[in-house]
């Protein structure tokens, strides 16, 4: 299946001069979302993947039918203030400033081998941050997946370390 033809570029947004990748028209037609879904449940599977751990909030809607197909738990990766119990806490750039993104201290026990989702792959700042989250904890990244890869923004050179999978380039 094409997976770009869901896709939706919106020109000038949030800003002008960003042309958006829309994934609410991929998520929204059953046929492709599920399609997405099994392709990175198929990458998962030899993975031995203990817990998917996604960046809110489009990390969820891939993440979490990831899990389910999986028969595993999902994490949230949330914004500082947003988690009641006890959090880590990393802080990562923006293209303005810094943002904070946290995760629940026993989200992850040492060892166990996780699976990071999330729609889109920019800078990488995201998933370094996510990343560092797991780590400390102790969980491995066994696997990392995306909808998206801006390829021109090169991310994927902040993960040299990692297997990432992207079912779609531009
Ligand atoms: P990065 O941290 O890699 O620079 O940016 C990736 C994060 O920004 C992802 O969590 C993603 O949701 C969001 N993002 C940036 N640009 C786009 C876009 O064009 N489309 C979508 N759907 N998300 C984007």
């Amino acid at each position: 299946m094409d997976l770009k033809q869901y896709i939706t570029i919106v020109p000038d947004w949030p800003k002008p001069g960003i042309k958006f990748k829309d994934i609410t028209t991929l998520m929204d037609n059953g046929e492709a979302y599920k399609y997405a879904t099994d392709q990175m449940v198929e990458y998962a599977r030899e993975k031995q993947i203990d817990v998917v751990v996604g960046p809110e909030a489009r990390g969820f809607i891939i993440g979490c039918p990831v899990a389910y197909a999986l028969g595993v738990g999902f994490a949230p990766v949330r914004k500082e203030g947003k988690l009641p119990r006890e959090t880590i806490k990393v802080q990562y750039g923006l293209e303005y400033g810094s943002d904070v993104l946290t995760l629940h201290k026993d989200a992850i026990k040492p060892g166990q081998r996780v699976l990071i989702t999330d729609d889109l792959l920019a800078t990488g700042g995201t998933i370094e941050a996510t990343i560092k989250l797991v780590e400390e904890l102790g969980g491995v990244v066994a696997g990392i997946a995306f909808l998206i890869e801006l390829s021109y923004l090169d991310g994927r050179s902040k993960l040299n370390d990692y297997d990432i999978l992207t079912l779609m380039k531009y």
